[in-house]
């Protein structure tokens, strides 16, 4: 823990010494002692250490300083450490001027010069007005800090990459908190840096303007980059499936790299309660699987590379080496796709221009204690929607399910249907769908068409959450890998049409189950087609699939 901060100013550098000195050779154990020959210099320090989130315990200046004098110098260092103790160091000739000090400007005390010898004239009374001090000192948090806007989407972008990559941090919401005394004197540290929100804090006293999740990420010692340019097998996304691959790749001795554009975890990450995965009997949370799953991954030796994309890949003879998004490539022998499925969008005018912004895609795990005590709206009646209605549920007044449909009874599993029923403060607002979002800045109305009426009402609201299905990332792959029409990865017998193996298969086998149309990748979880769309058949599929990669390398 940083220790808290002595800081003394004086023009003249031999007192400024001798007074540093003093202070560090009785207070040093537990204070940092620092000083400056300036009152300019010193405001500087002042201000870095309150962007920095240090506690400054004490201000100690001369009070005859050129161009500011002690007590002004004090005056502008309590807007910036309000509870730090204020003395002045004095000649004789300007004590009335420091008793003047204590009465006016709430000085705590001065000392005179010289004050030989320290243990009578200086230590006792710095004891009393430490010891004052420290009754009231609460060590500051010492993470990450991030500043911005509720409202804002880069803002949203990167508390949602922090929070799924659960790299801890602090936020500061600097227009909920704009008449917070605290909020008010940081901001004006920061000076004009601080418009440019987001504004990212770290501990080492350095910071991000308009901090971008691949720059954090680089910062916090996210890898994102490979230790070397050539792995027996690459796994592209870091879903169940992926990590289940990475585990049971590794821990059998395959040299393993797992490449995750967001975050490892994938949609199963967003989950706030996965309650059918075996040998959780109350459930757990997404974060908390992948969390352990990272762990377990890592501790075989898995490099996990992220945020980083797979952009493209080819193959050169038994190589597949796949383009990375900043450039770089990597090659191995066994490639294996587990790039899960994407929110499918909602079409609606407002929603692309409002979204991080009041609109979210997923669970927003990250906004549900925003919604404290206000309306929710949760679009689309499948499983992830129930969940986070009842995520929701917990924090925000009311929260409204939006379905198409006359009920939940066939998209949704019977246990949330039954959760949901029992929790008063969910509603479920059948036959309808949004036909717009509105707000300027952020959502504020959204219009529902109500098909059973005909009707479009228009109704405010402040958060609204889409779950309406999801489709395959897959593009990428270009022509290399068959897909089906929806861009759903073709394995195994479904790559065999009358009999024949897939156009161009050179091998006198046919594709292995998991197998794509190209020897050596593979495709599991969510992207594959005919999946069941799973944590547990993604875990399996991820750790079936090694036996046929260990298949295929004892060939290449
Ligand atoms: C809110 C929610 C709740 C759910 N609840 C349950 C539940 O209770 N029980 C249950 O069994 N299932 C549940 N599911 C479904 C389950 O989460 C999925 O079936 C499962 O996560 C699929 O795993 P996957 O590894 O195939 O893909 P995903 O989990 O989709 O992971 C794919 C990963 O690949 C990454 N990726 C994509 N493209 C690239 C690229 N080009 N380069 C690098 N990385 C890339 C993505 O960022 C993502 O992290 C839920 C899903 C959601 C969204």
């Amino acid at each position: 823990m940083a220790k808290p901060i002595l800081l003394s100013v004086d023009d003249d550098t031999d007192v400024l010494r001798a007074i540093e000195r003093d202070l560090r050779s009785q207070y040093g154990a537990e204070y940092r002692v620092i000083g400056s020959d300036t009152p300019e210099g010193a405001l500087d320090l002042l201000k870095q250490l309150k962007v920095r989130n240090d506690h400054v315990a004490l201000i100690l200046a001369d009070q005859r300083m050129p161009h500011m004098d002690g007590i002004g110098f004090l005056q502008e260092g309590m807007r910036i450490f309000p509870d730090a103790k204020r003395a002045l160091l004095t000649a004789y000739a300007d004590t009335n001027a420091a008793i003047e000090a204590i009465n006016q400007v709430s000085i705590d005390y001065f000392f005179l010069k010289p004050w030989d010898p320290p243990t009578e004239h200086l230590y006792p009374q710095l004891d009393d007005l430490l010891d004052d001090w420290q009754a009231g000192y609460r060590p500051a948090f010492e993470g990450i800090r991030v500043l911005g806007t509720r409202w804002s989407p880069k803002c949203y972008d990167l508390r949602d990459f922090l929070a799924r990559n659960r790299v801890p941090y602090q936020w500061i919401d600097v227009e909920a908190t704009a008449n917070d005394p605290e909020t008010d004197r940081l901001m004006k540290a920061l000076g004009p840096e601080g418009a440019s929100l987001p504004v990212v804090l770290f501990p080492d006293g350095t910071k991000l303007l308009e901090g971008l999740p691949v720059d954090v990420a680089q910062k916090v010692g996210l890898r994102t980059r490979a230790q070397t340019n050539f792995y027996d097998l690459a796994i592209v996304g870091g879903g169940p499936a992926g990590l289940a691959a990475a585990v049971y790749g590794a821990s059998e001795g395959l040299h393993t790299v797992m490449i995750e554009r967001e975050a490892p975890g994938g949609q199963a990450g967003m989950s706030s309660r996965i309650e059918n995965y075996l040998g959780f009997p109350n459930g757990l949370s997404g974060g908390d699987l992948a969390r352990r799953a990272v762990a377990q991954a890592k501790r075989f030796g898995v490099e996990i590379l992220a945020p980083q994309g797979a952009d493209a890949v080819r193959t050169e003879g038994s190589y597949r080496i796949i383009k990375l998004a900043d450039g770089s490539e990597i090659s191995c022998h066994a490639l294996m796709i587990a790039t899960g499925v994407q929110w499918r969008r909602l079409d609606a005018p407002g929603i692309d221009r409002l979204q991080g912004a009041g609109v979210y895609y997923g669970g927003g795990t990250t906004e549900a204690l925003s919604c404290t005590g206000e309306i929710v709206y949760v679009v689309g009646g499948a499983n992830s929607a129930g969940q986070a209605a009842m995520n929701f549920a917990k924090y925000a007044d009311r929260v409204v399910i939006l379905v198409r449909g006359e009920s939940l009874s066939s998209t949704m599993s019977q246990y949330l249907i039954d959760q949901i029923k029992e929790t008063l403060n969910i509603q479920l607002w059948a036959h309808a769908s949004v036909a717009e979002a509105h707000g300027e800045t952020h959502l504020e109305e959204i219009s529902v068409l109500c098909s059973d009426t005909g009707k479009l009402e228009r109704v405010p609201a402040s958060s609204m959450f889409i779950f309406i299905g999801a489709l395959p990332r897959t593009d990428w792959l270009g022509t290399l890998v068959e897909r089906d029409e929806r861009g759903f990865i073709l394995t195994g017998p479904d790559l065999i049409r009358d009999g024949q193996r897939p156009k161009g298969w050179a091998l006198d086998r046919d594709p292995f189950l998991l197998e794509t149309n190209v020897p050596g990748i593979f495709a599991v979880g969510d992207v594959r087609h005919g999946s069941v769309k799973r944590v547990a058949s993604g875990v399996g599929e991820g750790s079936v699939a090694v036996q046929f990669i260990h298949q295929y390398l004892s060939k290449v």
